[in-house]
């Protein structure tokens, strides 16, 4: 749909045990780690919270600025636009302006958003919701991207559960030429690209993974990834930061199942997941719609996917579907 060739290669169709040499026999961790700056008693190991869910005296969730952060903020909000200038009077140079966060996403060192209290999954989708209001209120801030990274080849450097914010003040190109082919096919036909989709998709079934009240996850066609999963809101909605309270709900129901279906299935596989939505300026478009992306990292980009953007995926999506469907 995209306009990027995939090969599906049913010749060397892996099935969940055949990926299990790229899994990594992860640790079984404490409850609590004394040298881990996200527990309960190290707060002073972060700056302060940017935002957080009490619960009572103590703390729930908190979401602190990230200490390695590849971006930042002057204390002041500059009101002016942000310089760039040429180099060779070729390249393009910016300022790394923006904002990175980390959501910690519980107390306990050992929790697993897959399997943690359904309303906890509700307060961690809330402080993606709340900082990503927050951060786009910067005129500055172009992008807001959430996501998680879980286990080290997803590139989680810490143990302990958390999501992370990035918000910078250019945007993907990737992203821009998703939402251009979007806008195109809007201008085109008058209707979304993605809810058209996710009408077929409803109505096939053939790799739909679950549904809830206000959601469906489903396998893409010809995704790039094996088991690659995208949850997409029923209702139209272009924007992430609108969703509402009982949404969330939702939505915090049917991401701990799609995760939960993976780690049995693909054996605690690691994984990323990330929020596509458009800038808070674009709100009301009727061309976008929002959604998450989960990848499990069961494969790795080799030459010829790094020489071509072709990726070969060794599930069809379909037999993804079904196998991920049929865990309870
Ligand atoms: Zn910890
Ligand atoms: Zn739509």
């Amino acid at each position: 749909m995209n306009g990027e060739w995939v090969i599906v290669s049913s010749e060397r169709a892996k099935r969940p045990a055949d990926y299990a040499s790229t899994a990594k026999v992860r640790n079984i961790p404490p409850e609590h780690s004394s040298d881990c700056p996200f527990c309960k008693g190290n707060e002073h190991k972060c700056d302060a919270p940017t935002y957080e869910i009490k619960d009572g005296n103590d703390w729930k969730l908190r979401v602190v600025p990230n200490k390695f952060a590849a971006v930042s903020r002057p204390e002041h909000i500059p009101d002016t636009p942000l310089p760039r200038t040429r180099i060779l009077g070729m390249h393009l140079l910016a300022q790394g302006y923006g904002a990175a966060e980390v959501v910690i996403e519980s107390q306990k060192h050992n929790a697993n958003l897959a399997f943690m209290e359904k309303n906890q999954v509700c307060e961690v989708i809330r402080a993606y919701k709340e900082r990503f209001n927050a951060l786009s209120e910067d005129p500055n801030i172009a992008m807001v991207n959430i996501f998680k990274n879980y286990g080290a080849s997803a590139g989680a450097s810490l143990e302990h559960p958390h999501s992370q914010i990035i918000a910078t003040h250019v945007l993907a190109t990737h992203i821009t030429d998703e939402m251009a082919y979007a806008r195109r096919a809007f201008n085109t036909y008058g209707t979304c690209i993605f809810c058209d989709l996710l009408k077929k998709e409803m109505d096939s079934g053939d790799r739909i993974v679950a549904t809830s009240k206000h959601f469906a996850a489903f396998c893409p066609f010809a995704s790039r990834n094996p088991y690659e999963v995208r949850l997409f809101p029923l209702k139209h909605s272009a924007l992430f930061g609108t969703i509402s309270e009982e949404e969330m709900e939702d939505l915090a129901g049917i991401l701990q199942l799609i995760l939960a279906k993976m780690s049995a299935l693909l054996t605690d596989p690691d994984y990323n997941y990330y929020v596509r939505t458009v800038p808070n300026s674009d709100g009301k478009v009727g061309y976008y719609h929002w959604h998450i992306v989960i990848t499990p990292r069961l494969t790795r980009p080799a030459g010829f996917e790094l020489g071509t953007r072709i990726y070969i995926n060794t599930t069809p999506p379909e037999a993804a579907a079904a196998e991920l469907r049929g865990q309870f």
